[in-house]
């Protein structure tokens, strides 16, 4: 079996560590790989690498810089299909979903393209007779990303595309359960010209992580996963001292209002709940339809979609599946056991994907999309993320029902409405408790030049993912105020506070 090492260096290493963790293809349950936990050492060892490469890499122009960026995200264009293909054999969705997250991922490097413009910092003139300020903005040093098993190119290119093109080198900590792909975007990397030293990645777990947490070198760490665990990076990361940006779990809601065009919303609705079968942040994991008429409408049509939607394996069949297999079987059976939940709740079960199985695959871990209405808050299939192909329907009798039902909920993510009615969206946006709002659009993911990331107990920390939150996040600003006295020009001793005179 092979075993996947780290890399450090500029090179790939064969770990020291006893403790692997198996790697899946989860279209055919076939035991792939094996990945090494590392130790507490070998990642102190990465460290140390990245704080030496920071003192030349940070001197680096910003102009430079960029052009490192430049040729990787070509050399990841070029590679897209063989990328696309690693990211489907270890983590299940459809190919093209692949090709989706991966070109999400370039937008983030073409961001960070435009480095030496992000970087410009602030100048005013005269902020007192001969005095001018301006601001510099300065790497950190070492940066560490961890991050989740669903998007294994897109959410570390969240983040070490601006950490790195801002100065700073990085340690990545990726997903265990699909960590190959990340591997290659390290070569490309290396292709495009980046030093060695200044990206490098770090496989394993907790022990790694705590690392990461708690050495002193490091200095702002990236997380990207479930909400406990991101409430623990955030708080130990911040005992140490560190700057962190924590994103963690959703439950995302789409409103439904009574004028919105059943045939539209559902579209939407059904690649929302169960494209990459329903294990994305952003996925939309509950309709709250205001009326039982649109309720009822609702459901009629997603249930003759439901029938049509083709399940299977992410590659290999003459035309393209429309969702793939959960990312394990753990996983696949906690999300059966949700619908169990569900139904002893009291919930109306309306499509089971309980027993769904694809023919050739007895041992994939797929579950089939599935469809409860008359869910309620307070239901455990309501209050937590089930992180799978689960829709819940939840009836309400006006628009003020609806807000005060997603407001209340502990997760804010995304969310959207759908409505032919301006004034109702634009109440919607205004009122609405949550990061990332969606208006007639079901997955609101903002553009990389813009900034991610949701609200309450779905982040932890002030500073979102990308865009100008990105380069703030990834740099300290410094203030300089000058003056340059001129000839024998000499200033009195000032003991009081210096005022505009
Ligand atoms: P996870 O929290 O289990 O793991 C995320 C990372 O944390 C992995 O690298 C993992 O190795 C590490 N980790 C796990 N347990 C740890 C521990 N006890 N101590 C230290 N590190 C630990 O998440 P996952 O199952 O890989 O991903 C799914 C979750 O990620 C979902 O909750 C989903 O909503 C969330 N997610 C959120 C966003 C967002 O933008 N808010 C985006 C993608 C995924």
């Amino acid at each position: 079996m092979n075993l996947l090492g780290n890399f450090i260096n500029g090179e790939q290493l064969a770990s020291e560590s006893e403790r692997q963790s198996a790697v899946y293809n989860p279209a055919t349950g076939a035991h792939t790989l094996n990945v090494s936990l590392s130790t507490a050492a070998e990642t102190k060892a990465a460290i140390r690498v990245a704080q030496t490469a920071f003192e030349s890499w940070s001197k680096v122009t910003p102009l430079r810089r960029a052009r490192v960026m430049f040729k990787f995200k070509a050399l990841v264009e070029d590679h897209i299909d063989e990328l696309a293909t690693m990211i489907t054999l270890e983590h299940g969705k459809v190919l093209s979903d692949a090709k989706g997250e991966i070109t999400r991922g370039i937008e983030v490097v073409e961001f960070a393209c435009g480095i030496p413009h992000l970087l410009k910092g602030e100048h005013s003139l005269n902020v007192g007779s001969g005095v001018d300020s301006f601001s510099l903005m300065q790497p950190l040093g070492v940066c560490a990303g961890i991050s989740p098993f669903n998007f294994p190119v897109m959410v570390p290119m969240w983040m070490f595309p601006i950490a790195i093109a801002t100065g700073n080198t990085f340690v990545m900590k990726p997903s265990e359960k699909d960590p190959s792909v990340i591997m290659r975007i390290a070569q490309l990397l290396k292709e495009a010209g980046l030093p060695d030293g200044v990206f490098n990645i770090v496989n394993g777990d907790k022990e790694a992580v705590d690392v990461l947490l708690e050495d002193k070198r490091v200095q702002a760490v990236s997380f990207v996963g479930s909400t406990p665990i991101a409430e623990y990076i955030y708080s130990t990361g911040s005992k140490y001292g560190k700057r962190v940006q924590a994103l963690g779990g959703a439950k995302n809601h789409m409103l439904v209002m009574p004028d919105a065009k059943v045939e539209q919303v559902t579209s939407a609705l059904i690649g929302a709940a169960y494209g990459s079968a329903g294990e994305r942040c952003m996925a939309i994991s509950v309709a709250v339809c205001v009326g039982d008429e649109t309720a009822d409408n609702l459901i009629k049509q997603i249930k003759s979609e439901v029938n049509s939607m083709l399940v299977g394996p992410g590659i290999g069949l003459a035309e393209e599946a429309h969702m793939g297999p959960l990312i394990s079987k753990i996983h696949a059976e906690k999300v059966r056991g949700y619908i169990d939940t569900g139904i002893e709740e009291g919930a109306d079960l309306l499509i089971d994907g309980r027993e769904f199985s694809v023919k050739d695959h007895d041992n994939g871990y797929f579950v089939g999309p599935t469809l409860f209405d008359n869910v309620k808050p307070g239901m455990r299939i309501y209050n937590e993320e089930i992180f799978g192909p689960v829709l819940s329907i939840v009836r309400v009798n006006s628009y003020q029902e609806a807000i005060a039902l997603i407001n209340s909920h502990e997760f804010g993510n995304g969310t959207s409405i759908f409505t032919e009615d301006g004034d109702s969206a634009r109440q919607f946006c205004e009122q609405i408790q949550v990061g990332m709002v969606g208006v007639n659009i079901p997955i609101p993911v903002p553009m990389a030049f813009h900034s991610f990331g949701g609200w309450k107990r779905s982040v932890f920390g002030p500073l979102n993912v990308h865009g100008n939150d990105g380069v703030r996040f990834y740099t300290k600003m410094k203030t300089v105020t000058a003056r340059w006295p001129k000839g024998e020009q000499t200033t009195s001793n000032a003991f009081s506070m210096p005022t505009m005179k």
